[in-house]
């Protein structure tokens, strides 16, 4: 397998930064922001885009969290069906602007099943998506507002989020299978 590092602890660290800046300023300060991350990877990102929020406008937003796992409903098939498993959202998202978190957004088809789930919760504002990797070959029209790297990956291509919260270090790798 050929490994490429796309960014290292101190590229993770300035993306977030850039993406939390850019989600104050879309959203004119953030007052009445919640962070949603999709379980795992998402999960440690809405707590870090949070503290970043905190640090930038001295403002606390609620953190929740979807679980969603894929399933391949037909081994004939690439493609997978996504099912909300869990969530914990203590908090309402009636009037607010959520942002949905994901480590790597591919097909779309995850973040379709969070936008259905997050609708069954409340009325928010609006939902915005921000991920820390957009790897592109998208089957459905679900694009992110927030991007921390984009890529032309190909379909035998894996991209590893490692994130020091759950794999005690911090580091984005392309795996090339
Ligand atoms: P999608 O539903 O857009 O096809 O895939 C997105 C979901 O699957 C995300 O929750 C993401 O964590 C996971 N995923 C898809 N492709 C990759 C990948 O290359 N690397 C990692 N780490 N996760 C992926
Ligand atoms: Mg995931």
């Amino acid at each position: 397998a050929r490994v490429k590092t796309i960014l290292d602890q101190k590229g993770i660290e300035r993306t977030l930064t850039r993406m939390a800046h850019e989600i104050v300023e879309k959203n004119q300060g953030g007052e009445s922001l919640v962070l949603i991350g999709i379980h795992t990877g998402g999960v440690p990102l809405g707590h870090r885009l949070k503290e970043r929020i905190k640090q930038i406008e001295g403002i606390d937003v609620p953190v929740g969290c979807l679980d969603i796992t894929l399933y391949r409903d037909d081994w004939s098939k690439l493609s997978y069906l996504p099912i909300v498993k869990r969530t914990n959202i203590p908090f309402t998202t009636d009037d607010k602007c959520v942002i949905l978190v994901d480590d790597v957004l591919f097909t779309g088809r995850t973040v379709r099943a969070a936008l259905d789930a997050i609708s069954d919760l409340g009325r928010p504002q609006k939902i915005q998506l921000a991920v820390l990797v957009d790897r592109g070959l998208r089957e459905l029209p679900i694009q992110p507002d927030f991007v921390g790297i984009r890529l032309d990956s190909s379909p035998n291509e894996h991209v590893n989020v490692l994130l020091k919260e759950i794999a005690g270090q911090d580091q984005v790798v392309v795996v090339q299978k």
